[in-house]
């Protein structure tokens, strides 16, 4: 079959989403390197002629914006907005995406604006979506430039997320093509604890990957310190799974299925008159009261579980296709 004939979608308006925070030391280098990686996309004939670079300030403190406002002036690429305070990566690329929908882009592609998500690998994404994939997954090969610390810490997240029957991608952080049809559904999602990551495989469409390999950030620090890093990975838990209030539930059969046995023992013990005074009834009442309150909570975290995914309020279904 001639290439031709394999693609589904013809070059795309392309929006690079990019957030920013305090990161001017990066930022002119960064830049540079999208400008010129949309010029020879453009080239190639990749994307459209009016493809562009969305940079969203997330209130930054530093020059950031200063840099932006004037890279704007004497560049067609590039494209910024600013949030008035820190509002946090996740909403900053939300931002981006929903304003890159306002603006008529048929795909936007995510990146961390420290160039670690490897920036060569962007007209690869372009193709897998010309072929017709809504949603293009960029996944790191190897966690070599990374600490110990952080491999392990990662691989032990994603390996209890998987356990918890939450669908995310292992080595996919927010590296990814989103194409039109993705963005207007996401429109329907208004819940605040945003994790991407967690949110774009549930929502369906068809996907693919792209494996890159992730490079160490060339200058500015990182701005997800341990701290950070752990309420994300909370964040991530919670957003995404009720299994945690699930806990009680389980407990309580455990504790229940113990008091059984032990009513069992203490009242055999007692008719042997192998105990002392009162100890069977109070053992027997304590352990009752146990099992009951762990059951009530049980009970409460399911109805706790419900009111979360209504207030979610996410769309039932996703329609793909009319005919
Ligand atoms: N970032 C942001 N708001 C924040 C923290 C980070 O917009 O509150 C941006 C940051 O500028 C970068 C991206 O999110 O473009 C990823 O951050 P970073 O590189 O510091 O994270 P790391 O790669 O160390 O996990
Ligand atoms: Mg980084």
């Amino acid at each position: 079959m001639p290439e031709e004939s394999l693609k589904m979608h013809p070059a795309p308006l392309l929006a690079l989403v990019v957030p920013c925070y305090n990161e001017q030391e990066i930022l002119p280098a960064t830049m540079q390197t999208l400008s010129r990686m949309l010029e020879e996309c453009k080239d190639n004939e990749i994307i459209k002629n009016d493809s562009y670079v969305l940079y969203v300030d997330d209130g930054s403190r530093d020059q950031t914006w200063n840099l932006l406002e004037e890279k704007h002036i004497n560049d067609k690429y590039c494209h910024a907005i600013k949030f008035a305070g820190n509002a946090g990566h996740q909403n900053a690329v939300w931002a981006g995406m929903a304003q890159a929908r306002a603006w008529d882009a048929d795909c936007i592609i995510s990146l961390d604006a420290d160039l670690q998500d490897d920036t060569r690998i962007i007209p690869q994404m372009v193709e897998e979506y010309c072929k017709g994939n809504d949603i293009v997954y960029g996944v790191r090969n190897n966690r070599e430039t990374d600490t110990t610390f952080k491999r392990v810490t990662a691989h032990l997240f994603y390996a209890f997320m998987r356990w918890l029957n939450v669908s995310v991608i292992p080595d996919h952080a927010d590296y990814r093509l989103v194409s039109r049809p993705v963005l207007d559904a996401l429109e329907g999602y208004s819940e605040q604890n945003l994790f991407l990551r967690g949110l774009f495989p549930t929502i369906g469409f068809k996907s693919s990957k792209v494996f890159y390999k992730r490079l160490s950030r060339k200058a500015g620090e990182s701005k997800y310190p341990l701290r950070k890093m752990l309420s994300f990975a909370w964040r991530g838990i919670t957003s995404c799974s009720v299994a945690p209030l699930r806990v009680a539930g389980l407990m309580s059969l455990i504790c229940m299925l113990l008091a059984f046995i032990m009513c069992i023992v203490s009242l055999f013990k007692y008719a042997t008159g192998d105990t002392i005074q009162g100890w069977t009834s109070l053992i027997i009442v304590s352990l009752l009261l146990g099992g009951v309150q762990l059951f009530c909570l049980a009970v409460m975290g399911e109805y706790i579980a419900k009111i979360f995914t209504e207030v979610r309020h996410r769309p039932r279904y996703i329609i793909e296709k009319t005919l």
